[in-house]
């Protein structure tokens, strides 16, 4: 079975050739082109469960082609509160999270990237939204992508699942951390769960990634092989870790109510992680 996380998937044709192309790019961003609605800081969503649009009236950011028709948006303030976002993503329709999250994504980087790193100076918008141009040293800033690992330890056919202080009670979900520079993929699996939980493990496999915008993560989904079973779990970023069996796991995704744990929600990958070992 091949793992679709939620916002995986290809979403908009991007239509590089036509950011490079002043005279096309023009055209794409006319106003009375479509430009994608923003609710409370969020791109909206109908109640079909599809991303809204209206007619252009500041077409900043050229995010791509749809059907072969031009998508914008301005250039907005995204919502500061991840999880007022996971309330409104529910009603999403998957086909539309793609365009959902690289919308979201790259207004929180024009949000925040403003200034040149360099000199501090203000900088434009190049390649409709995708650089920046710094106007006094010529240094061009792009969309940053900031990689993170998620895996699943496995133990005698026992997974390792933590929580949290800040998840939904009894929520467990698979150990996670940012990818450090100098670091693979592999030796981040390890290093995160040495630290987390303080075991050692092997057989580091990946499995599948997710584009996660808030504000521009890259999820990389992994399996480990766990060396041994005792945990010196990291209080400072957990508030408790344990091991759980195929059948365990398998209860709570399916939502019964005699679950030993909450399952992460569908738009997680960490569900899917989960769902993946289970057809294995
Ligand atoms: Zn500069």
């Amino acid at each position: 079975m091949q793992p679709e996380p939620f916002f995986s998937g290809p979403g908009i044709d991007r239509a590089d050739q036509i950011r490079v192309d002043p005279t096309r790019l023009a055209e794409a961003t006319a106003n009375g082109a479509s430009q994608l609605v923003w609710r409370d800081g969020l791109p909206a969503i109908g109640p079909d469960g599809r991303l809204e649009w209206e007619p252009a009236t500041s077409p900043d950011l050229f995010l791509g082609l749809q059907d072969g028709e031009p998508r914008v948006s301005a250039t907005v303030q995204p919502h500061t509160n991840a999880r007022a976002a996971f309330d409104t993503m529910g009603a999403l329709a998957p086909d539309e999270a793609p365009l959902f999250a690289t919308a979201l994504s790259l207004a929180w980087w024009h949000s925040r990237h403003r200034f040149c790193a360099n000199w501090g100076a203000s900088t434009d918008i190049e390649r409709g939204g995708w650089s920046r141009a710094c106007p006094k040293c010529c240094a061009q800033h792009f969309p940053r992508v900031d990689p993170v690992v998620i895996m699943l330890a496995e133990h005698d056919g026992r997974l390792l699942l933590g929580r949290q202080p800040q998840y939904p009670p009894n929520r467990y979900s698979a150990l996670a951390g940012f990818l450090e520079p100098g670091e693979s993929v592999e030796a981040a699996v390890a290093r995160e769960l040495h630290e987390e939980a303080g075991i050692r493990v092997a057989d580091v496999t990946y499995v599948a990634s997710q584009p996660w915008p808030f504000p521009s993560s890259l999820m990389v989904g992994c399996h480990a092989r766990a060396l041994d079973a005792a945990l010196t779990i990291d209080t400072t970023e957990l508030d408790d870790a344990r091991w759980f069996t195929r059948e365990e796991i398998a209860a709570s995704l399916a939502g019964d109510e005699d679950a030993p744990f909450k399952a992460p929600p569908r738009f997680a990958i960490a569900r899917t992680l989960l769902e993946h070992w289970l057809a294995a």
